[in-house]
């Protein structure tokens, strides 16, 4: 690991606007708050506000509309005025791929010309999107693709907001006027799973997590979002009483030295300090359980005394633990551990009372899997000598 243990982790992420300085407004991704301010300062009585942050609130998050003109309780005056001060705008879809499971990978382009991915994946009654909440990430953990991208911004509230919509639409989930509503929901669930840390772009990332959670919109319940990070202990507790939604937390080691190697956020974060700000989440979040995300490297961290340390470690925290099969990637510094090596772990785990699923890859043959994504065309790339340096391995790159 090259990088200083000291050096302020987030440094190179760029902040843009929310709005661009010019022209018509983004209406996604506002919350309702700020949505009232943006109507108010182009011309919207004040008297009236409200009512119209409901009435186009609805338009947007419930119907999916996206033209003003289809806003026909708005008088058509109003509706000229909207559409002269603001656009209702996703990120645009550049590539759709599916797998042979079914998953849908989208890769979609934001504004800068950067570009992210965000993965459906369908399941018996239910579905998961996996979204994104920054171009690349400034972390390095070192079995992980995104981490291997150096160019990093963090994605504004539209933007995460926008990757929803976009699978919505691809999914055709938005209601029809008149048609019976459909309780079985395509896309059930959210995951902040994707590329980037979540809680390091934490203000959008709440914002956005505060539209798709209203009741009067996409409505889905805090339940059913899990944010996962990495371990950024200070904004942990933040999560929990602005947010309120599930929690995963990127585990993956039992050990300091060895979690200082995978998740370098250890160094400046330990386990201890993290499983400090774990403890309190239940309790401040009103939620049951933590999920424990642990990537199975061959050799690494995958003993049977692995096993019955993370069980001592995270004795009194309401967990479950996901172990989640290595997923590689071209140049990975790592493996993935032999099945029977990952069963035996499980069963150590599962017979210490909890519930221990190993996550099937999916979507592996479109590179969509946990850890895969990276923009195929982002073309600054750190080199395989700069991976192996940061694992902490050397020599595979021969092999
Ligand atoms: N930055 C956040 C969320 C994105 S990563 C975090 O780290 O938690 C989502 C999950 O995929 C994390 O648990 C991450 O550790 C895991 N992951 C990353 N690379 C992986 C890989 N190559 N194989 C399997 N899981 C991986
Ligand atoms: Fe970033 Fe998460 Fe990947 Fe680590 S695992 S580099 S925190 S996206």
């Amino acid at each position: 690991m090259s990088a200083d243990a000291d050096a302020p982790i987030t440094q190179d992420v760029v902040t843009i606007p929310r709005a661009l300085p010019e022209g018509p407004i983004n209406l996604v991704g506002l919350t309702r708050a700020q949505l009232r301010e943006v109507l108010v300062a182009s011309g919207t009585p004040e008297r009236q506000a409200n009512m119209r942050v409901g009435q186009i609130w609805q338009w947007i998050y419930h119907w999916g509309v996206r033209d003003f003109d289809a806003m026909t309780n708005l008088a058509k005056s109003y509706r000229t005025q909207l559409a002269e001060n603001f656009v209702i705008e996703l990120p645009r879809v550049v590539s759709r791929q599916v797998s042979a499971d079914g998953t849908r990978k989208y890769l979609v382009r934001i504004a800068g010309g950067h570009e992210v991915e965000t993965v459906y994946i369908p399941e018996e009654g239910r579905g998961t999107l996996c979204i994104s909440s920054q171009v690349g990430c400034t972390l390095t953990c070192s079995f992980c693709h995104t981490g291997t991208q150096k160019l990093v911004r963090n994605l504004t509230a539209a933007e995460i907001v926008g990757q929803v919509m976009v699978a919505r639409d691809d999914l055709g989930e938005w209601p029809v006027p008149g048609r019976p509503k459909d309780e079985t929901r395509l896309l059930s669930n959210i995951v902040l799973m994707g590329m980037g840390e979540p809680l390091y772009n934490f203000d959008n990332v709440r914002d956005a997590m505060k539209v798709v959670m209203d009741g009067e919109g996409i409505a889905l319940s805090r339940r059913r979002i899990t944010l996962s990070t990495s371990g950024v202990v200070p904004q942990i507790a933040r999560a929990a009483e602005e947010i309120g939604c599930m929690l995963a937390v990127s585990f993956h080691a039992t050990t300091n030295e060895v979690r200082d190697r995978l998740v370098p956020i250890n160094r400046r974060w330990n386990i201890e300090e993290l499983l400090d700000a774990l403890r309190a989440y239940p309790r401040l979040s009103n939620s049951e359980r933590i999920t424990f995300e642990y990537v199975m490297l061959d050799g690494v961290n995958d003993s049977d005394e692995d096993a019955r340390r993370l069980i001592r470690l995270i004795a009194g925290i309401p967990a479950k633990i996901n172990l989640i099969p290595f997923n590689e990637w071209p140049g990975a510094p790592y493996r993935r551990s032999p099945e029977k090596r990952i069963r035996a772990f499980a069963d150590i785990i599962y017979k210490a009372g909890y519930a221990s699923p190993i996550r099937t890859p999916r979507g592996e043959d479109i590179m969509a899997a946990c850890g895969q994504l990276k923009s195929a065309t982002e073309r600054a790339r750190k080199s395989r000598r700069e991976i192996e340096a940061e694992a902490g391995v050397t020599g595979l790159t021969s092999r």
